[in-house]
């Protein structure tokens, strides 16, 4: 129970018996009142009208006597008034008496008596006054006095009796009265004693349940100054009162003190920590400055870092590309040294740890791992940690160290900060080796330099000499060349004649083999009549015949459509027929051609088409048949053993090579030397008479000239005795014809510029589109024939090799040392074509002798070349400022550099 509900609790009982008592006290004292006022009200009042009663007799008495013994009749009147009232009044008071209720029974008793008599004394007065009127007061004397005197006495013993009791009973009334307040009195008293000890045990148990409470706490804290180090005590909560808030709000603070001494603890231990690795660590740090020398600053390091952590071993390291060198050891003697002299990097803990650039720490080395010797004996360290030294995450070296105890977390601290700082001092040490190095290699090279310099200063007098002969060789080859040109020229016609005669001799075979079908077609036919027998009168042997002459015939046929093609494709009569070719058809093609053969021959034959071959292609269909045709024929043929598979794969990146069919066979296989001569018509792998095989030599020559004519071509590969592989790689034709034609447009563009080019009967590429045609791009020479290049350069090396390919192409090379030459050489000579410039050159360097050029107005279109060794942006743009046409870097590629003359000739 809270405080606050037992103190009110307590308060408010307290205030109830207060109230209670009050109240009481209150009511008994009003009943005493009560009391009081019947007592003061009743009897009082009722001897007081006695006491007026018996005055009134008494008055009566007196006026009655004076009456009786006075005989003027004057004061008789008054008399008699007085003693009327009186009556009256008397009457009055026994009724006022008998209207007051009284407790005494014989009291009422006594006044109803007295009133009787007083009736009966007041008939006796009024006789007596009635005797006195008439005179006669004896006889009123006698009455009242002597007859009466009896009832006289009577009604004032009544009066004395009636008064006796009223006073005994108001005696008795105010004795009960007293009773009545002592009973009071006490009964307060009791309940006031009883009232106290109520309040006193409530104040008691309310004040016993705080103080108890109270001082638990008290006693707690006032013990927690003996508490300054350990746990701090704490209150047992077991009230949820007030006291139990505060003995709650004293355990957190009691808990929250002990967290704030731990932390304090921890934070000095750290800063003690802090402080033993600074000062370790710049006791070790502060040997090594200046250092230079690598082995030195290895021993240096490994005794100062060993010492500092106690290791009863150490071992340093450095690494050397793949290998890690032992530079020196800690506790090791003359003979023995410690550790191992060189480690592969990966090899071992050390190797690892350089591999890795990581820690290791191993703690229980096996008895024996590492000894450590002193002049007493020899034990072995329990706890080994190797550490790399690096620098931005290259390792430079590897120190291992290693002792009896653990090494503490401390040390192992110390460890890494040691090994994370030297890495700058080793990459320094060894950069200083290595300029040291660096500086003595180049003294000797600068010597070497000096020697070389010398020979060169000869070799230039050499160059000179050689110069000025082959300025003599040029002008000689210069003749030469004409000569040759006259050479060629004659060749050219000669070839020209050759081309024709072999044009007539296609047409020739054309219009022979035509010629011949004719008469062979009735044969064939009428053999096959003969063969049927349809008569049935031939005999065996004639049927043989006629079989004979029709395979003949057939052979004989085969062998002229050869020929026919041949010529046809040679003289360039066949047309391509392009067309969406499905693969799938292609397949059961040729699955029905040569299933049946496979059988006949007893030969696997499988055809497979790989995944990611398209699905369909675009050439002609015939053509592509036909081919298949041929190869498949010939694997066959040469095959007696095995198998015979078509592959149909997805081609290369190559244009003309979209789709491969590989026929393979385990035939015969074709030795290497013939396999270029089996293209050739009517070329036979047998050449012998005894020909085991058959056929014509024309199959091969036909399926190489379709395969360019369809854009694409063969290729071979053969094993003797093993087997073949012809492959046909054939293009798209429709994405080819697209890329053909934007060329043509460029032939053709290039022909409008009056381009001179020769034809050339044998470029596969492009002898489709044109046809018959001349194709203009296939000879590269011509574009730089007779042309009149400069070539302007100080290095006799450069212009040798230029001139030498220049000269190649037909092309008149002029030559020039420097700027100022090149000068004097455009001026005198006005039909240079186009100036090759070197830009680096003494006297005159080419941006001068390119500005000098352009100054003429005359030559403001003469294309110049730069070349420069230099490749950078700025070069281009500078030698563009000066007045080059374009630029090109050395090494010059001799390519680049003909095309790009190519280019701005006719430009
Ligand atoms: P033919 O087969 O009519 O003799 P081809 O031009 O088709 O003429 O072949 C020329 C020669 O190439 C053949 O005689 C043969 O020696 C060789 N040859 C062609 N295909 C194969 C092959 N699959 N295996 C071995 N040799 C072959």
């Amino acid at each position: 129970m809270k405080l606050k509900t037992k103190l009110y609790l307590g308060f408010g009982s307290i205030l109830l018996i207060i109230v209670f008592l009050s109240i009481n006290g209150f009511y008994t004292m009003h009943q005493q009142k009560d009391h009081m006022n019947a007592i003061v009200n009743e009897n009082y009042e009722r001897l007081k009208l006695i006491e007026l009663l018996r005055n009134e007799i008494n008055t009566t008495a007196r006026e009655i006597r004076e009456l009786l013994l006075m005989s003027e009749d004057a004061v008789l009147e008054d008399h008699i008034s007085i003693i009327q009232k009186s009556r009256v009044a008397s009457a009055d008071l026994f009724l006022r008496i008998e209207s007051i209720p009284r407790s005494v029974e014989e009291s009422s008793h006594v006044v109803s008596q007295l009133k009787e008599l007083n009736t009966i004394y007041y008939e006796v007065v009024n006789n007596a006054i009635q005797y006195a009127i008439e005179g006669d007061q004896d006889a009123g004397i006698k009455v009242l006095i002597d007859d009466h005197r009896e009832m006289r006495a009577q009604i004032v013993e009544g009066f004395d009796k009636l008064t006796q009791l009223e006073e005994s009973a108001m005696q008795q009334a105010l004795s009960n009265a007293e009773a009545d307040f002592q009973f009071t009195v006490l009964f307060l008293i009791s309940l006031f004693i009883v009232a106290v000890i109520i309040v006193i045990g409530i104040t008691i148990s309310v004040v016993r349940s705080i103080t108890k409470s109270i001082y638990k706490v008290r006693d707690v804290i006032t013990s927690v100054p003996g508490h300054v180090n350990e746990q701090l005590p704490r209150i047992e909560v077991n009230s949820k009162d007030e006291i139990g808030e505060i003995a709650e709000a004293y355990n957190e603070m009691a808990h929250a003190l002990e967290d704030y001494s731990k932390q304090e603890k921890d934070i000095k231990k750290y800063l003690e920590n802090e402080n033993w690795i600074k000062t370790k660590y710049s006791d070790i740090m502060k040997k090594f400055q200046g250092q230079q020398n690598l082995q030195r600053f290895g021993e240096l390091f490994i005794s100062k870092v060993a010492s500092s952590v106690d290791a009863t071993y150490g071992a340093f390291y450095t690494k050397e590309e793949d290998q890690i060198n032992l530079i020196a050891g800690y506790a090791s003697n003359q003979n023995e040294r410690v550790g191992k002299e060189t480690i592969k990097l990966g090899q071992g803990l050390v190797g690892q740890c350089a591999l890795d650039n990581k820690v290791l720490h191993i703690e229980d080395l096996p008895e024996g791992y590492i000894s450590t010797k002193s002049g007493l004996g020899e034990a072995s360290p329990t706890s080994l940690v190797i550490l790399p030294v690096e620098i931005e995450g290259e390792v430079l070296g590897v120190f291992e160290l290693a002792k009896f105890e653990r090494f503490s977390s401390l040390q192992m601290k110390l460890l890494k900060e040691v090994s994370d700082s030297s890495g700058v001092i080793i990459h320094r040490i060894i950069n200083h080796m290595q300029i040291e190095k660096l500086l003595s290699d180049s003294q000797t090279l600068t010597e070497e330099l000096q020697a070389q310099s010398e020979e060169l200063q000869q070799q230039q007098e050499e160059l000179r000499l050689t110069n000025e002969q082959l300025h003599v060789q040029y002008k000689n080859s210069d003749e030469k060349t004409k000569e040759l040109e006259k050479i060629k020229r004659d060749l050219e016609e000669k070839n020209r004649g050759i081309e024709l005669s072999s044009k007539y001799k296609s047409e020739f075979l054309a219009n022979m083999s035509h010629e011949l079908r004719t008469p062979l077609n009735s044969m064939l036919i009428l053999s096959q009549i003969l063969s049927e027998n349809g008569e049935g009168n031939l005999t065996e042997k004639q049927i043989e015949y006629a079989l004979t002459i029709h395979s003949s015939g057939s052979d004989l046929l085969d062998l002229i459509n050869d020929i026919l093609d041949l010529s046809k494709i040679e003289s360039g009569k066949i047309d391509v027929y392009p067309e969406q070719v499905l693969l799938s058809d292609v397949k059961a093609f040729v699955e029905r051609q040569f299933n049946p053969v496979a059988r006949h021959k007893e030969l696997d034959f499988k055809i497979t088409i790989a995944d990611d071959t398209p699905k369909v292609i675009f050439t002609d269909d015939q053509r592509l048949k036909q081919i298949l045709k041929n190869l498949l024929s010939n694997a066959f043929k040469f095959t007696s053993r095995g198998s015979v598979n078509l592959r149909l794969s997805k081609g290369h990146d190559d244009i003309r090579s979209k789709i491969v069919f590989s026929v393979e066979d385990t035939g015969i296989g074709i030795p290497k030397h013939k396999q270029q001569e089996i293209f050739e018509a009517f070329f036979q792998g047998d050449g012998t008479t005894s020909r085991k095989y058959g056929g014509t030599g024309l199959g091969l020559s036909i399926t190489r000239e379709l395969s360019q004519l369809l854009g694409g071509y063969v290729t071979i590969e053969s094993t003797e005795g093993k087997g073949s592989t012809f492959s046909l790689h054939l293009p798209d034709y429709y994405e080819l014809s697209v890329i053909r034609k934007s060329m043509t447009a460029e032939v053709a563009a290039t022909q409008e510029n009056n381009v001179i080019v020769i034809d050339s009967p044998h470029t596969d590429d492009m002898k489709l589109e044109v046809s018959n045609d001349v194709d203009p791009t296939e000879n590269n020479n011509e574009p730089f024939e007779n042309k009149v290049v400069l070539v302007v350069d100080d290095d006799m090396r450069n212009v040798f090799a230029i001139t030498t390919a220049l000269e190649m192409q037909n092309m008149k090379v002029l030559f020039a040392e420097n700027g100022i030459e090149a000068l004097e050489i455009i001026n005198s000579d006005s039909t240079i074509d186009i100036v090759l410039m070197d830009i680096m050159m003494p006297e005159m360097d080419g941006y001068e002798a390119m500005k000098k050029i352009r100054e003429s107005d005359a030559f403001q279109d003469l294309p110049i070349i730069a070349l420069t060794a230099k490749a950078m942006k700025s070069d281009k743009e500078k030698c563009i400022m000066a007045g080059a046409s374009d630029y090109i870097s050395k090494p010059v590629k001799m390519d680049q550099l003909l095309s790009l003359i190519k280019v701005w000739l006719y430009k």
